[in-house]
């Protein structure tokens, strides 16, 4: 029913009335063989009816086109390049007087000139009269062992150790530490050279100059000196605390001895971007420039109207941050009582050798027979001895109105009326009284009355009084006027 355009139908696809149909198309095939007669396929495809005379006269079209375009190609030819005039071996050997080789090739440089009978050989080379040596102490090296290690004679290492150490203790000079030596003229090359002079810095305050002086060794002393106004940094907490002091120049450890100080006191994670930080660290700073940074003194916190204010202080040769009303860290005194595990908690229970139920009023741990007991926290035993189904038995009074008791034992090893420290060893884990195997049966009371010994918690906080306070008050006021470093 579709025709191909331009065979004389004026429109290509016509759907024609069924009538007028065969008389119509014979005519139109007859029009097309004339057109193909008349005009000639010039572009045959090759890949269609390949053999035919149409293909064979497309083959032929196509190959004699090609070769005129092949015969229209253009003819390159190489241009002639300079060429390099010939050296003569004379000038050859003056560029390669100037010229480097590469170390793969030899490195052979440069003209070389041969002896003449006018050379004589040296007898011996010639050496510095002095040589100047920077040594470091290593960490764990011996001062003795460096100066030895960098060519100072046994003898002379040892004699300038002992003369270092009548000043400064060898232990105290820090790894790192750079050694400054001369070492002298020397008689001949078999022998080490004498050390003429030694400087180092002996402590962060103090520098040593070491002079040879004949076969002694003088050590004169070159003090520093050194301004050790902590430093005081104050800023917002801004996103990160830790960021905001790391920025405001605090170290690490003193930005988490600042956290757990004031952790003690305060959720950190309530603390508010608004609020403001104050850290007081010790710092030192030496005339000839170094600086130290030490530990946290004093750790503030800002919060509106709310102050924290703990300051570092030393009671009882424990170190801890004290409020400045002058009471310190809150800490849990109560120790594990044996160690073992728990086998029974407080409260109702079948009771195994009874068989029957019934309170349960302490704790049991199971534990080796003969493993050690010891007191929870101090305090005065009150009763020890056989208790019924107890059977031996110990009872501890402790301030606040707490009582421990400790069942069971193989062996008592503390008297009524005796005083006892945390963690002092009261008797021996055993099975006596009612019992079916070794273990602790722990109890603790409060005003006489029976409690669950893991709802009771033993805090102590240290508490400065009377001179101490006074002192510990007057610390504070001195380190809270410190001028603030970070300018903020
Ligand atoms: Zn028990």
């Amino acid at each position: 029913m579709y025709l191909p355009e331009g065979e004389g139908f004026g429109g290509g696809a016509i759907a024609l009335p069924a009538a007028a149909r065969p008389r119509r198309l014979g005519r139109a095939y007859l029009r097309h063989g004339i057109a193909r007669a008349a005009e000639l396929d010039l572009v045959v495809d090759l890949g269609q009816r390949i053999g035919s005379r149409d293909w064979w006269r497309g083959l032929a079209t196509c190959t004699a086109l090609c070769a005129v375009a092949v015969s229209f190609a253009p003819r390159f030819h190489a241009l002639p390049g300079g060429v390099a005039a010939p050296l003569a071996p004379a000038q050859a050997d003056q560029m390669r007087a100037q010229a480097i080789t590469p170390q793969a090739f030899g490195a052979d440089t440069g003209r070389r000139m041969a002896a003449t009978p006018l050379v004589e050989r040296l007898a011996d080379t010639p050496e510095r009269p002095q040589i100047q040596v920077t040594a470091t102490l290593g960490s764990g090296d011996g001062f003795a062992r460096v100066l030895q290690r960098n060519g100072v004679s046994e003898d002379q290492a040892r004699a300038v150790a002992a003369a270092v150490a009548r000043v400064v203790p060898l232990s105290d000079i820090k790894s790192g530490t750079k050694l400054d030596m001369t070492l002298g003229r020397r008689p001949n090359k078999r022998v080490a050279r004498p050390l003429d002079s030694l400087a180092f810095r002996a402590k962060f305050e103090l520098a040593l100059e070491i002079e040879r002086d004949g076969d002694a060794f003088r050590v004169k002393r070159v003090p520093i000196a050194v301004d050790d106004t902590p430093l005081r940094l104050v800023g917002r907490v801004g996103s990160s605390l830790l960021a905001a002091a790391r920025a405001a120049g605090a170290p690490a450890s003193a930005i988490q001895s600042y956290l757990r100080a004031i952790g003690q006191h305060l959720s950190v994670g309530s603390l508010r971007s608004t609020d403001r930080f104050d850290m007081v660290v010790a710092h030192r700073r030496a005339a000839t420039g170094e600086t130290e940074t030490g530990g946290l003194l004093y750790a503030g916190v800002e919060q509106g109207k709310r102050t924290l204010r703990l300051l570092k202080w030393t009671q009882g040769g424990r170190e801890q941050f004290f409020d400045a009303a002058g009471v310190g860290e809150t800490r849990g005194t109560m120790k594990m009582p044996v160690s073992g595990h728990m086998t029974s908690k407080f409260g109702m229970r079948f009771h195994p050798v009874l068989g029957y139920g019934r309170m349960h009023k302490g704790i049991d741990y199971g534990a080796p027979m003969g493993s050690p007991i010891v007191a929870a926290t101090a305090g005065t035993v009150n009763f020890a001895g056989w208790h019924g189904g107890h059977g031996n038995y110990v009872q501890i009074r402790h301030a606040g109105g707490l009582g421990t008791g400790y069942a069971h034992m193989s062996r008592i090893k503390v008297k009524s009326g005796q005083t006892v420290s945390a963690g002092q060893v009261i008797g021996y884990v055993g099975s006596t009284g009612i019992s079916t195997g070794p273990h602790l049966h722990f109890e603790v009371f409060k005003n006489n009355v029976a409690v669950n010994p893991a709802s009771v918690k033993f805090v102590e906080a240290a508490k400065l009084v009377g001179a101490e306070l006074s002192r510990f008050k007057a610390t504070l006021a001195r380190l809270t006027s410190v001028r603030i470093a970070n300018g903020s």
